[in-house]
């Protein structure tokens, strides 16, 4: 994401210091959940990054498939927000950066999706599940910000935020007030017992959730400290705990520890929010302990890269690829970094390799490899970039930016219906309706009614938004 995240990611990161404060002036506004979606979409903190994604996804799916879940390809959804977060709709895992960069080992996390499942094959919030696999993930995110704010109103007794808040519920209905709704206690007392049934089944430890539940549960006195929303939607007593350290400790895996090569990429995650998000500072902190390992290395690399000059990122680049020549991300890597030393074509060959190697198939690093190509600006690089970014959102259709992408190289090809389609698209799927159907109907006016693209226009102009949170 890092790479897709280098135009967005500077907005990303201002955002998250202000997410919360901007969700409020949304509240304020009361303004409706589908009217607000499209303001959310100009600066929604959501990162998306194929290594992270990826990484998540692994975390999963083993414990879906344990589960009895949809183990067919799981969305991944990262929120760019401090506070430790997780919610699982169905077919799409949000997950906040902020409990990512927390957790110290993939066990933490494996553990927080496990009760997460528990929650779905109990049946738990089954209706509003229901409403948001419906919805898009930006009403999605639009929602969890709301609720954030509602719940940030109701701990600093400002009557004035939650009562902003409470207009929003009602402006979004009901699900909105009921996504803050905390599940209830024999609600948690069965989501642990099925995460460790999970856990079980794929011979993988509780003490990572036990870590990561005792820590809200001493967090809970500490004055001051942010509110993570998901201590709010998952009450912690202190009985619970007690009881699920008895299940954790019964468990013939509760010593076993994460595969070094799985702890390696956790810690190469951390690394890499820490770098992008959360600057040096926080990359130093994480470097401290082992300054010399491959993860250490890696935020050096990102920083240098980030703050400092293309050559010498290129160079600790270099070294990490000698070490692990089959990692994806670190060919993402060095693209980026031959993006920002413009020379695109070096950068296309760099991303083509990340691409091939990449067993998660990211329409990320496709997107990436259009847009270097993109700009070495031959009429022949520019036909394989069309390709690839359409290879790129053919994977990741929500992906609202690559349709930008998309249009611009149509544009430069002279295709003006294939470009005004493209961003209809990419005004679509950032929630923002009218301008989607303003270009649906200039694309069609150049288009032979009737074929896929002209049927695909009518589609965007037939929308209607409402419909989306029903
Ligand atoms: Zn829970």
């Amino acid at each position: 994401m890092l790479s897709r995240l280098r135009p967005s990611i500077g907005r990303s990161t201002s955002l998250s210091r202000t997410a919360r404060g901007f969700a409020t002036l949304m509240l304020a506004a009361a303004v409706a959940i589908s009217s607000s979606v499209s303001a959310f979409a100009q600066g929604v903190p959501v990162v998306r990054d194929a290594e992270i994604e990826a990484l998540v996804r692994d975390y999963a799916r083993p414990i879906f498939k344990a589960a009895g879940l949809a183990n067919d390809g799981i969305d991944i959804v990262l929120v760019n927000d401090p506070s430790f977060n997780a919610f699982v709709t169905g077919r799409r895992l949000f997950i906040n950066t902020g409990a990512l960069v927390t957790a110290e080992t993939p066990n933490e996390i494996i553990g927080v999706i496990a009760h997460e499942a528990g929650h779905i094959a109990g049946g738990h919030q089954q209706k509003l599940r229901d409403q948001l696999d419906r919805a898009k993930t930006m009403a999605i995110i639009a929602t969890l910000l709301g609720a954030g704010a509602i719940v940030a109103g109701a701990t600093t007794s400002s009557k004035g935020l939650a009562g902003a808040g409470m207009g929003v519920a009602a402006g979004g209905g009901e699900m909105a007030q009921r996504s803050i709704l905390a599940y209830q206690r024999t609600e948690e007392i069965t989501a642990d017992r099925s995460a460790i049934t999970y856990l079980n089944a794929t011979g993988q430890s509780g003490m990572g959730m036990l870590k990561t539940f005792g820590r809200f549960q001493s967090a809970l006195s500490l004055a001051g400290t942010q509110v993570d929303p998901y201590r709010i939607s998952h009450p912690m007593p202190q009985e619970r705990i007690a009881n699920l350290e008895v299940l954790v400790k019964q468990s013939p895996f509760v010593n076993v520890v994460d595969p070094p090569a799985l702890q390696q990429r956790h810690d190469m995650m951390r690394i890499k929010i820490a770098a992008y998000m959360q600057g040096q500072a926080a990359v130093a902190r994480l470097m401290r302990k082992n300054p010399t390992s491959l993860a250490s290395r890696y935020g050096d690399a990102q920083q240098t890269y980030l703050y400092g000059n293309p050559g010498a990122a290129l160079i600790k680049t270099a070294a990490l690829i000698k070490e692990q020549p089959k990692n994806p991300y670190f060919h993402e890597l060095r693209g980026d970094i031959l993006m920002k030393a413009n020379k695109p074509k070096d950068a296309a060959d760099a991303y083509a390799k990340a691409v091939s190697l990449d067993p998660a198939h990211s329409g990320l690093l496709l997107v990436s490899l259009g847009q270097a190509l993109m700009a070495v600006g031959t009429p022949d690089s520019l036909k394989q970039a069309v390709v690839q970014l359409n290879n790129g959102v053919g994977r990741d259709k929500e992906n609202a930016e690559a349709y930008r992408f998309l249009a611009q190289a149509y544009g430069e090809q002279g295709d003006i219906p294939a470009a005004d389609l493209a961003t209809a698209e990419g005004h679509y799927y950032a929630g923002d309706y009218k301008n989607a159907k303003i270009f649906a109907m200039r694309a069609q006016q150049k288009l032979k009614r009737g074929e896929p693209r002209w049927v695909r226009a009518q589609d965007i102009i037939n929308y209607t938004p409402s419909n989306k949170l029903k």
